[in-house]
C-alpha cells in the first residue's frame, strides 16, 4: 500500500536531543516523506529551535513545514517570524492558535487560528502552503460539535491548502469528520494524524490534555500490561497498524505521524504497510 507521509517533531532542548533527532529523521527519510514537520511553542516560546530544527530538515533536502502558533502575538512579531521563515526558504506552515500556560491571559492580536490564516494569507499571498488543525474528536473547548465543524470550515477558507486532523483511534470519528466538513463546502484534505503507541502512561497523560478519546478496549489493555513495555510496544503496533490500514483502504490523502522524535515505531508501522 501506498500512501503519502510526513512526520512531526519536536524541537529538541539539548545537543544530545538535538544529535538524536537527527539520527531519528534519517531512519525515516527512507520511507520518502512529503515533509516533515516541527512544533511551535504556544508564545514563541521555542522560535529559536523551531526554526533551527526547520533549517536542518530543509539543509537536508527535505520539505520542512514550521508550526507557528499566534495565541499572545502581536501582528508586528508575527509579520517578522514570516519574513525571517521566508528567508530561508521555508515554504509550509502548520498555522494555529495554541495554547497558552494557565494563568496566562490569551492577550494578543489574534483569537484563533483563523485569524491568524487570513492574517498570513493577506501579507504573504501565496508564499506559503497553509496546514492547519482538524479535530475529528471535538476540540476540547469548543462551545458545541457544531460550532466546532462551522470554526473549522471557516478556518480552512480563510485561506488553508489542507489540513492535520488531532490523533484519534476511531476511525469512523475521522470519516463522519470529514464528510461533514464536506458538506460544508471544505474539499480541501483533511490528513489523519497518527500517534503511535509506545508508553501507557504518556498516552494517557497527551490524550486528556487534548481531548483525544482512548477507546475503553484499548485503555484496559494497557492498563493490563502494567511495565511490561514490550507488550505495550507489540499490542500498540497491531492496533495503529490496523487503523493506518483501515483509513488506507478508505483512500486517505495521507498519513501524519506524530513520531514523538523516535522512529521505531513509525518506521515498523509503514514497514507493515508497505511491505518490500
Ligand atoms: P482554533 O482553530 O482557533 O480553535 C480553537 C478553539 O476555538 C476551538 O474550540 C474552536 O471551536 C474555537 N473557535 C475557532 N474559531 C472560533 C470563532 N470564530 N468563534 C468561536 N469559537 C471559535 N499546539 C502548539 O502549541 N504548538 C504546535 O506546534 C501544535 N501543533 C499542532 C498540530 C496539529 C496537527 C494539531 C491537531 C494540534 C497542534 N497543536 C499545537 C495544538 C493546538 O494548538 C491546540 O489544540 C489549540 O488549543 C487549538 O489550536 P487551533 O489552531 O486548532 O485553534
Amino acid at each position: 500500500m501506498t500512501v503519502a507521509v510526513s512526520f512531526e517533531f519536536f524541537p529538541p532542548k539539548t545537543p544530545e536531543g538535538a544529535a538524536k533527532l537527527r539520527l531519528t529523521r534519517q531512519d525515516l527519510y527512507g520511507f520518502k516523506p512529503e515533509f516533515c514537520s516541527v512544533t511551535f511553542g504556544a508564545g514563541g516560546s521555542t522560535q529559536e529551535g523551531t526554526f533551527g530544527t526547520v533549517g536542518e530538515i530543509l539543509a537536508e533536502e527535505v520539505d520542512a513545514a514550521s508550526h507557528f502558533s499566534c495565541v499572545g502575538a502581536s501582528k508586528t512579531t508575527v509579520r517578522e517570524q514570516l519574513a525571517a521563515l521566508r528567508a530561508m526558504g521555508v515554504r509550509r506552515l502548520v498555522a494555529l492558535r495554541g495554547d497558552l500556560p494557565s494563568g496566562y491571559g490569551m492577550g494578543g492580536e489574534f483569537h484563533y487560528a483563523s485569524d491568524l490564516v487570513a492574517f498570513i494569507r493577506a501579507e504573504t499571498g501565496d508564499a506559503f502552503h497553509i496546514e492547519v488543525a482538524a479535530y475529528p474528536e471535538i476540540h476540547p473547548q469548543a462551545k458545541s460539535a457544531a460550532a466546532d465543524l462551522q470554526a473549522f470550515a471557516a478556518k480552512v477558507k480563510a485561506g488553508a491548502n489542507s489540513a492535520i486532523t488531532q490523533y484519534f483511534f476511531n476511525a469512523d470519528a475521522y470519516f463522519r469528520f470529514v464528510d461533514d466538513a464536506r458538506r460544508l463546502g471544505v474539499d480541501e484534505p483533511v490528513v489523519p494524524g497518527i500517534m503511535p503507541i509506545t508508553s501507557s502512561t504518556q498516552l494517557m497523560r497527551f490524550s486528556d490534555a487534548c481531548g483525544a478519546e482512548i477507546p475503553r478496549w484499548i485503555r484496559l489493555r494497557l492498563q493490563g500490561f502494567g511495565d511490561d513495555t514490550d507488550s505495550i510496544k507489540s499490542f500498540g503496533l497491531d492496533v495503529i497498524t490496523a487503523l493506518c490500514d483501515q483509513l488506507c483502504t478508505a483512500g486517505v490523502p495521507g498519513l501524519h505521524f506524530y513520531t514523538m522524535n523516535q522512529s521505531a515505531a513509525t518506521a515498523e508501522i509503514l514497514r507493515r504497510l508497505q511491505p518490500v
